[in-house]
């Protein structure tokens, strides 16, 4: 059985985890499609050989959240969901097998928490694109047997939680210096504008826009300024042009101001699209140089096309989709933000607000910012009642397409008017 290395770990003993027993631990939780969220006791599976234990610190909030909480995706949610794929916290435990983490390092954990680990993609640290499909961090089921739950055969239960387990393999080291409420929106808007911006060699002079100044956006603003790009922050919001100047953009185009796209024409080699909602997305094509791509990130029917364009072209096509990231490069994009000081323009909240922040994100993220639950400070017994007494969050019909008729239409229409792709 596991053993832990440091028993006298304080953080251990104050947090009650129980080695070899079910963990208990507080989870935010929405029991239907309304996004009314509410505190509930659940239990993680007792730590294995190979796991780590977490005391939650901070979880961003995703509008990817967003739309798994709300159904606007694929598939109805399994509810209760617990969403959350930007955690940050403390390794209070760690399994006698586990080699990279010791107790007291600070630990992220992104959208990812299993996969094969057999194939040649996971080999090469795209654990994203494993062969035999990735687990995420929330809302499926264990599938290669490293993201069990308790009792077995539940929904994996995300990052709103007051302790996680995860193997160590899907445990992400903060650098010491790397101040932690900054770390979670790294693990998911870091590195799903990091993947894209390294697997297009994005370098010194590219020219890169990036649409939609969110969560997702702000960060690919500074990761491409670090990366030597030439910036242009494209949004709909002229309100944002400073925050946009200040977060690494070198040019900042209003979309709505046909001038402004008219200046810029013809100008960029790459377009990251973050916007979360089904639009027009070929819109942004006039500012593309003959060989530059977009690639769509927001989760609507675009991606999907998007992604089977992918496919069938050998990611070579002009419009193409990207999808997070492997544990290889949410390692390194952790490591230059530290490096270079990138952190996320974050707004920590109680979790009594998180219904506001729903409806705020799906009524467009007017501010930008990413907005971080401070768990460690107000997930507790009290927060139960808070929580409960919230108003639900007035949600907008979801305007995302991402169904399976949605996906078929875009990709009909997208190839048959060739000049898209
Ligand atoms: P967010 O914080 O809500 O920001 C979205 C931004 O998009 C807004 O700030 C806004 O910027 C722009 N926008 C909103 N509504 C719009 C509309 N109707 N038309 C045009 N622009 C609009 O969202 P996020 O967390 O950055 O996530 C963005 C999308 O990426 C979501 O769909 C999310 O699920 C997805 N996502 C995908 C991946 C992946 O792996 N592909 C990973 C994480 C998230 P302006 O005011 O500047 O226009
Ligand atoms: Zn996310």
């Amino acid at each position: 059985m596991s053993k832990i290395q440091n028993d006298g770990s304080e953080a251990l003993l104050s947090s009650g985890v129980k080695l070899n027993e079910p963990i208990d631990t507080l989870c935010l939780c929405t029991y239907d499609e309304s996004c009314k969220f509410a505190v509930s006791k659940f239990k993680r599976r007792p730590m294995g050989a190979e796991d780590v234990v977490i005391q939650m610190k901070y979880c961003g909030i995703c509008h990817s959240d967003v739309h798994s909480a709300a159904s606007q995706l694929m598939k109805r949610a399994k509810y209760p969901i617990t969403p959350g794929h930007e955690l940050a916290g403390i390794a209070i435990a760690v399994g006698n097998k586990v080699t990279r983490v010791k107790v007291g390092d600070q630990i992220g954990v992104g959208c990812l928490v299993d996969s094969c680990l057999d194939c040649e993609k996971c080999a090469e640290g795209n654990e994203h694109k494993c062969k035999k499909g990735s687990t995420g961090t929330y809302g499926g089921l264990d599938k290669h047997g490293r993201a069990q739950t308790y009792p077995k055969n539940t929904p994996i239960m995300g990052g709103y939680t007051s302790v996680h387990v995860i193997h160590e393999r899907f445990a992400v080291i903060i650098p010491p210096s790397y101040d932690l409420k900054f770390a979670g929106p790294v693990m998911c808007a870091g590195i799903t504008m990091y993947d894209p911006l390294k697997v297009q060699g994005v370098t010194k002079g590219t020219n890169v826009g990036i649409v939609g100044l969110g969560g997702l956006g702000e960060m690919g603003l500074k990761l491409a300024n670090v990366m030597g790009a030439n910036v242009f922050a494209i949004s709909r919001s002229p309100g944002k042009k400073d925050y946009a100047m200040r977060c690494g953009a070198h040019e900042f185009i209003v979309s709505t101001n046909k001038d402004d796209m008219k200046k810029h024409e013809g100008k960029l080699d790459l377009i990251l699209n973050t916007v979360p909602f089904y639009h027009d997305y070929t819109f942004y094509k006039q500012l593309l140089t003959r060989n530059g791509k977009q690639c769509i990130l927001g989760l609507h029917a675009g991606i999907g096309a998007g992604m089977f364009i992918n496919k069938v072209s050998c990611c070579k096509s002009r419009l193409m989709a990207s999808g997070i990231g492997g544990m290889k490069n949410t390692q390194e994009v952790i490591d230059i933000c530290a490096k270079h000081e990138i952190y996320p323009d974050i707004k920590v909240i109680p979790v009594w607000e998180v219904n506001r922040v729903y409806e705020m994100l799906d009524s467009g993220n007017k501010t930008g910012l990413r907005y971080v639950l401070d768990l460690e400070g107000t997930l507790n017994e009290e927060a139960v009642e808070k929580v409960k007494n919230e108003k639900a969050p007035k949600m907008l019909p979801a305007r995302t397409h991402l169904n399976l008729m949605g996906v078929i239409k875009e990709l009909c229409w997208v190839l048959c008017c060739c000049k898209h792709v």
